[in-house]
């Protein structure tokens, strides 16, 4: 090295500012060269293994999109390494990091080193994790008219953005916030949270839920259940890396219309080359009731779909269950994630049926933001309590706290983690700088 090339490197030293609860590694920084061609990541560790650790290196340059760069890195990268101080990888970039890139959005630059440290956690394990008080709080934190219209509505809009904006920007996940102009009245916000996974990132399950209302209504079933299921499950995945990733999904504007479904699909999802193995979305499940006859069963229900009808008819009309609502290309999706829950919460009831093609015979299967993901040839499957063949409140200033079942909540939140466990894979790898923006001369 020469010592022009010494005082460039001074110049460009980068900090590296690390978040999180890793107490394994630090003083980490990152060197750029003159030529914004070699990236060298010093750092301490401390972590004891016996056989040494795995390091694996991937970088983000703002874009949400993560690339694995951990063949093209040397030095301490790969299996056995050893913990030390003074630990350097060195990443040769493929192309010259422009000076747009560098100068302007070398803020944005995120570095994660993933280190492989232990045995993959046991899903049992996760799903201990959820608790009814977790859920409880959660949709605490939300419910209230949240209807874009009226001043209260849009003070409690701005409230919850605020609490998706924090939760899901946190905890190793990137935030991405898909906004949109709803008839020139006002900006309609989806929030999106990614995990990339450690091993084939393309690869994505989706979780999705609204967190609008309709005018005037506290919207606790409908829909601050579904959000506070997304608070819950952030923090229950938060620690642990999955083989494939993992997208959070906060709409706005569902009750406009599936407004902000139809936003992410198309200006954002398609627009990435993503494989969707299956997207669950979430829509009311607080409302239960074990009483005889608090299910209504609709005749043209009864009629088109006999044996969902005939589980409700042998149940008593119970409105105890939770309804896993697919159309015929999504199946496969809506058995894996019975198969998982029966497996894995026994004690959650559940029917399921299927509507051929997209549901357009039956209105009432179309009425969430699955429907734009069946529109959209997307394998998608709602979760519910019934809505208003259950829940009298729908819709009503009455859709309050009190009304809600947090303990049949909590397992409908369990199931979710289950078939996020069983598909996205967790892995013993652990991500330990995340968020870790670089901004020049700090
Ligand atoms: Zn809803």
């Amino acid at each position: 090295m020469n010592n022009r090339l010494i005082i460039f490197f001074a110049l460009f030293v980068v900090r590296l500012s690390v978040l999180g609860q890793n107490n394994f590694v630090s003083n980490f920084f990152v060197k750029i060269d003159p030529e914004r061609i070699v990236l060298n990541f010093d750092f301490d560790c401390e972590l004891e293994c016996e056989k040494g650790t795995r390091f694996r290196l991937r970088i983000s340059f703002g874009n949400g999109e993560w690339e694995d760069r951990s063949t093209e890195a040397y030095s301490q990268i790969g299996d056995r390494i050893q913990p030390g101080k003074g630990k350097k990888i060195i990443l040769e970039h493929r192309n010259q990091i422009s000076n747009a890139e560098s100068r302007q959005s070398c803020d944005s630059l995120v570095v994660s080193l993933l280190i492989e440290n232990g045995p993959t956690v046991e899903l049992k394990h996760m799903l201990e994790h959820i608790n009814v008080e977790q859920v409880r709080s959660k949709v605490f934190s939300i419910v209230g008219n949240r209807y874009y219209k009226d001043t209260e509505g849009l003070k409690n809009l701005n409230a919850t953005r605020k609490i998706l904006s924090k939760s899901f920007g946190e905890k190793n996940f990137t935030l991405f916030r898909d906004t949109f102009n709803y008839r020139n009245r006002c900006t309609g916000q989806n929030y999106v949270a990614i995990k990339n996974g450690i091993n084939d990132n393309r690869r994505v399950i989706i979780i999705s839920a609204h967190y609008d209302t309709v005018y005037e209504t506290p919207g606790a079933d409908d829909n601050a259940s579904g959000v506070a299921a997304l608070l819950t499950l952030i923090e229950c995945i938060a620690s642990q890396e999955f083989n494939s990733s993992i997208m959070l999904v906060a709409f706005d504007m569902e009750e406009q219309g599936l407004v902000g479904s139809a936003h992410f699909i198309n200006e954002y999802l398609q627009k990435k080359s993503m494989d969707v193995i299956g997207v669950i979305n979430l829509d009311m499940i607080g409302y239960f009731n074990s009483k005889p006859g608090s299910q209504s069963l609709p005749d043209e229900f009864k009629e088109s779909f006999p044996q969902a009808s005939a589980k409700v008819i042998k149940n008593r009309h119970r409105g105890d269950f939770i309804v896993l609502t697919a159309n015929e290309n999504s199946l496969s999706v809506q058995h894996k994630f019975e198969e998982t829950a029966v497996t894995f919460v026994p004690d959650l009831n559940l029917i399921a049926y299927a509507v051929p093609d997209n549901g357009e015979k039956y209105p009432e299967s179309r009425n969430s933001d699955h429907a734009t993901f069946w529109d959209n040839g997307y394998k998608a499957i709602s979760i519910g309590d019934g809505g208003d063949t259950r829940n009298r409140n729908y819709h009503q200033k009455s859709d309050t706290v009190d009304k809600l079942n947090f303990e049949q909540m909590a397992k409908v939140v369990k199931s979710v983690l289950a078939y996020i466990g069983v598909v996205a894979e967790p892995t013993g790898y652990r991500e330990f700088s995340t968020k870790a923006y670089v901004g020049i001369g700090h």
